[in-house]
């Protein structure tokens, strides 16, 4: 048990041993338990009161008071227990449907309502902010405890927007409000816990990840949002050419698709996807399965497995165990060994498709990349179907963009690239406004670099060739490389130039 708590609950006892003491004296045993100058007679405007009495009487109310914020405790601990996440249900959130950025003052303007009741409510207030992530798309909601407010903000597409400040004397509640509902130590404040916001009746989820820091604890809300709408294959931000070529490789029966880019570079986005491009096409006969560290969201489309190494439970022995299940399409979350790429490459030769992510940097690199993990270049040559790689650019608001000049820095750094000569402009920069809450970006969209593996490419990968002529002949056969792909949509005035130097120097 907690320290803090077994101090509190100490006290509580002790003030309940003290009241039953009052109630016995006030029953007329005062004068045989209380001390001799307990026993004076005041005289009161008439009363005759007993000292001892009053002293009892005074012990006896502070103990009734105890013994009520006790019960308190103990109702909202066992609530919290017994409800475990549900409490915040569809009623109290009146989940809103998606609404652009530009509603984002309308929610701070309710949360501010809210902190400005004469006692504000730690659960409107949680149910406030979890309403405003919601409803504008936010990926993660967090509460900054500073000196002297703790910042609540919402990061939406990338960009990170102010909701609130709440005064730093409510954030306590507030944390502990959102340790209820995710079903986390109250009492715990000096050291890091992670939990879990479920609500299965509106698909609604969060992960919880408290920190404490110098000023109070830190909470980070992750959400995930099952909107279809934002694994609509059509809907990435892929060329027409890079869209349709995926497309005729994700109808193929076999075969391995990998996927390359950084942590945060939306490769999860393109695979869900990309399997419910499949699971559209194919209907349900069609066996989906993934093998996931961890589930980032849940699908009823297909049957989601979430690594648990500490179990056993590894990509390797996952899969093996997939592969008993007659399954036809495979989500393997990464190929992190040579045990579970060697069983992939089998796989993805033997009747299905398995897609799959690999830390490299471009498209090309993935193929030198599982070599040196252990797998054999012939198999790989031949399992392989394609190769994606892809970088997130933040859109830009097309109600405020303007155009923009190619600066010097901006000249130096595509040269450094390899393009000595910047396209004909124009390219666009932000500007902000009333639609975009003045940060200049409206969403996201990536930047893609599809590899089709030819017959002569294959030849390539097979003889162990290095990754810029694999580069060089996917881009003679007609591959886009991430960085054109980039310049084409800054031209288009969807991204900013600057945006592109950064992810595609990356
Ligand atoms: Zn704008």
């Amino acid at each position: 048990m907690e320290r803090g708590r077994t101090a509190y609950l100490l006290v509580m006892l002790i003030l309940f041993v003290l009241g039953f003491l009052a109630f016995l004296a006030i029953a007329g045993y005062g004068d045989r338990l209380a001390p001799e100058w307990m026993s004076q007679v005041l005289e009161f405007q008439g009363w005759q009161i007993s000292s001892g009495m009053l002293a009892w009487g005074a012990f006896g109310l502070g103990a009734v008071v105890f013994l009520l914020l006790l019960v308190r405790q103990l109702v909202r601990r066992f609530r919290g227990r017994r409800s475990s996440g549900q409490e915040v249900t569809e009623h109290d959130l009146e989940l809103p449907g998606s609404q652009p950025i530009s509603a984002l003052p309308a929610f701070a303007e309710s949360v501010a309502q809210v902190l400005g009741a004469r006692s504000p409510s730690a659960p409107q207030l949680v149910n406030q902010l979890l309403r405003a992530g919601i409803a504008l798309g936010a990926s993660d909601i967090h509460l900054t405890p500073d000196r002297e407010v703790a910042r609540a903000s919402l990061r939406v597409n990338g960009v990170l927007y102010e909701l609130a400040s709440i005064p730093a004397h409510l954030h306590p509640a507030v944390v502990s409000r959102i340790k209820v509902i995710s079903e986390l130590e109250i009492f715990v404040k000096n050291r890091p816990q992670d939990g879990r916001i479920q609500m299965n009746t509106t698909g609604f989820g969060a992960r919880v990840s408290i920190l404490p820091t110098n000023h109070g604890e830190k909470v980070v809300l992750r959400l995930a949002s099952h909107d279809p709408a934002r694994y609509d294959i059509d809907a990435l931000g892929m060329t027409a050419r890079v869209r349709d070529t995926l497309k005729a490789v994700l109808n193929r029966n076999q075969g391995l698709i990998v996927l390359t880019g950084p942590t945060g570079s939306g490769k999860t986005t393109t695979m869900y996807a990309s399997l419910l491009h499949i699971h559209a096409t194919r209907g349900d006969e069609t066996n989906i399965v993934t093998l996931e560290d961890p589930i980032e969201f849940d699908f009823p489309a297909f049957s989601q497995t979430q690594i648990e190494a500490s179990r056993g439970l590894t990509f390797a022995a996952g899969l093996r165990s997939l592969l008993r299940q007659d399954p036809d399409v495979i989500l393997m979350g990464e190929i992190r060994d040579d045990e579970s790429a060697d069983i992939g490459m089998r796989a993805a030769m033997t009747g299905h498709l398995l897609l799959t992510t690999v830390h490299a940097d471009n498209a090309a690199g993935v193929f030198p990349r599982l070599v040196q993990i252990g797998v054999d270049p012939v198999q790989l040559a031949s399992a392989t179907a394609c190769v994606i790689s892809q970088r997130l650019c933040r859109r830009l608001c097309p109600a405020c963009r303007q155009e923009a000049p190619v600066s010097g820095a901006q000249r130096q750094q595509l040269a450094l690239l390899g393009i000595p000569e910047p396209p004909a402009g124009p390219f666009y920069s932000t500007r902000g406004c009333e639609k975009c809450v003045g940060k200049g970006f409206d969403g996201r969209m990536a930047l893609y670099e599809l590899l089709v593996v030819s017959s002569t490419l294959r030849d390539l990968v097979a003889e162990r060739a290095p990754s810029h002529r694999i580069h060089e002949q996917a881009c003679q056969e007609g591959m886009r490389p991430l960085l054109l792909d980039g310049l084409a949509k800054a031209r288009a005035g969807l991204v900013t130039l600057d945006e592109v130097l950064r992810v595609a120097s990356a």
